[in-house]
């Protein structure tokens, strides 16, 4: 992909710095996966209230495991070099926004949120 540079290319010490981020968001998410599973299971079946807990268990899930997929892909992205690249302008997105939300794909250009 084409980086303009907008963004400065990032040291050694701040792609390292990303990275343990990243894990770190897999890590705390796959063992909330596992708890949100675990309740999930342990929940009666055939009462009201547990119905909604395990709505809210699943609905959990789902996001943990959609953030740990999405942290997974920024970690091979990482890898490979194209991580840090905005992908609608292209630009290299700025270290310090990275390391606001490692899970970003857009510069704040683009996704002024
Ligand atoms: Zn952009």
């Amino acid at each position: 992909m084409e980086t303009t540079d907008r963004g400065r290319a990032m040291t050694d010490a701040q792609l390292r710095e990303l990275s343990d981020l990243l894990q770190e968001i897999v890590v705390t998410h796959r063992r909330r996966l596992r708890r949100q599973q675990e309740s999930f299971r342990t929940l009666p079946l055939h009462d009201r209230s547990s119905a909604r807990r395990r709505q809210l268990a699943r609905r959990a899930a789902m996001t943990s495991f959609r953030v740990c997929g999405a942290a997974s892909r920024a970690l091979d992205a990482l890898e490979d070099g194209s991580y840090g690249a905005c992908d609608r302008c292209g630009c290299a997105i700025a270290f310090e926004e990275l390391r606001a939300r490692p899970l970003t794909r857009r510069c704040s250009e683009c996704d002024p949120s």
